[in-house]
């Protein structure tokens, strides 16, 4: 069967990454969550005291950049793939709110951009991919023949991700994530590089009152679509 490339953009915590992976393992592709990859230089920045509360030093970053090392890693062939960063896993490190709180703005700088989009390309050059981020439609891979952009109520969203960090054991409070959230897209959105914005060719799905596996039937649909080349 032919393989394509499925782009899945949009907000933060529109549930993205579930549909990727639901996705990805539906239809035997690589599953890449390049928030995961924006998520552990930040975390490096933080580690290092590049970056804090109230300093940001941007050189100290840009120098150091060449040698922080991330990789997807799968402890076997059927778990999911895990970040790595200079060989420790920071799976869950990486999600936490801590680095949601800065990560927008390690993902302004143009040059780590342009890491981790070679990166992406390169993760991708066989297609057979289903990638979810901000710009993947749009910069990473403007050809692909399926792009998605993800949006739903910032309320919504924020309440999402407030059951998920519970349920993880964080002590966090429903405003926090709300602010997160809506700092993070204004962030994402107003940035002079990459902003996320949606491609011009991707199909817009408000998820506020979708069910996530309505969703992912949805979009099923339209990648087997694509994929027959019906539309
Ligand atoms: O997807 P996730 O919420 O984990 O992404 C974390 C942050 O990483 C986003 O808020 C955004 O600032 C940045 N990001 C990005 N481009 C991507 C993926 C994520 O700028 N392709």
């Amino acid at each position: 069967m032919k393989k394509i490339t499925i782009a899945i953009d949009g907000y933060s915590s529109t549930g993205k990454s579930t549909v990727a992976k639901q996705l990805a393992e539906y239809l035997d592709y690589i599953y890449v969550d390049t928030g995961a990859m924006y998520r552990a230089i930040s975390l490096y920045a933080l580690q290092s005291e590049i970056l804090s509360t109230n300093k940001f030093d941007k050189k100290a970053l840009l120098d150091t950049l060449p040698n922080i090392d991330i990789a997807f890693i799968k402890k076997d062939i059927k778990s999911k793939p895990e970040m790595f960063l200079n060989g420790t896993n920071v799976e869950t490190e990486i999600r936490t709110m801590y680095v949601s709180d800065f990560v927008s703005s390690v993902a302004a700088i143009p040059e780590v951009r342009r890491k981790l989009v070679a990166i992406q390309q390169q993760m991708g050059l066989e297609k057979g991919i289903v990638m979810d981020g901000r710009d993947i439609g749009t910069v990473v891979f403007p050809k692909a023949e399926l792009k998605i952009f993800m949006n739903a109520k910032a309320e919504v969203r924020a309440n999402r991700r407030y059951k998920e960090l519970l349920e993880k054991g964080e002590d966090v409070t429903y405003a926090a994530i709300l602010k997160n959230v809506q700092d993070r897209d204004l962030m994402d959105t107003t940035r002079e590089d990459s902003p996320l914005v949606k491609a011009q060719d991707a199909i817009e799905i408000d998820n506020s009152e979708i069910n996530q596996e309505d969703q992912f039937h949805i979009i099923l649909q339209l990648t087997k679509d694509r994929i027959a080349g019906r539309v």
